[in-house]
């Protein structure tokens, strides 16, 4: 299983963190290590002192392939869900800095957080979706999926272009503005339209 994750699909957020828009879906990957299994605490990492949540919606690829055409994209996924992609910001300021790659900010044990599923029916993927995250009740960020700069099929082609995609590997699709720090003790919820699909709190 391989997590793919989209940075800067949404101009306001590329904005906030003083970054250009991209010509092309930017792509980078978590190891199957970083997913947090469900029930599992999540716990503040000590690397870093300014842990970001971004919340995103998440994909769920239902078919093998490769080379795939943006016409025939909506075939190889089959769910969608919130999640969050942790990120520890103070580090990857400094390797961004350094022109170093992003995944010891990225890609830890535990940093991809994915909530319930939702069966995506075909009518979903051209409608926009709603998704946003609480931090302690409190609405911090709020999605829509048609400010994407790249729509889901578009970045299900674009990736297939240098990975091949299987079955059960999962693709963040970037997060809307208003990513911020938490700390522990915050509850983070999260929710698609009006349905929560995840809620833990940070240890
Ligand atoms: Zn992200």
């Amino acid at each position: 299983m391989k997590i793919f994750c989209v940075g800067r699909n949404y101009a306001e957020h590329a904005k906030e963190l003083n970054n250009n828009i991209p010509a092309e879906p930017v792509i980078f990957l978590k190891p199957k290590s970083a997913l947090l299994l469900l029930n599992t605490p999540f716990y503040y990492p000590e690397f870093t002192n300014e842990l970001h949540y971004e919340a995103e919606l998440v994909l769920r690829i239902s078919k093998n392939g490769k080379y795939i055409s943006e016409t025939q994209a909506a075939h190889y996924y089959n769910a969608v869900t919130v999640g969050i992609d942790f990120t520890a910001r103070d580090v990857q300021n400094e390797l961004k800095e350094k022109g170093l790659p992003w995944e010891k900010a990225k890609a830890w044990d535990g940093s991809a957080v994915v909530g319930k599923w939702v069966d995506l029916r075909p009518e979903m993927i051209s409608k926009s979706i709603n998704f946003s995250l609480k931090v302690n009740s409190e609405l911090v960020q709020s999605g829509n999926s048609k400010n994407m700069l790249f729509s889901f099929n578009r970045i299900v082609s674009e990736i297939s272009k240098y990975f091949a995609l299987n079955i059960g590997d999962l693709v963040f699709t970037g997060t809307p503005e208003g990513v911020g720090e938490c700390v522990v003790g915050d509850v983070l919820a999260g929710f698609f339209e009006n349905d929560k699909v995840f809620q833990f709190d940070i240890k």
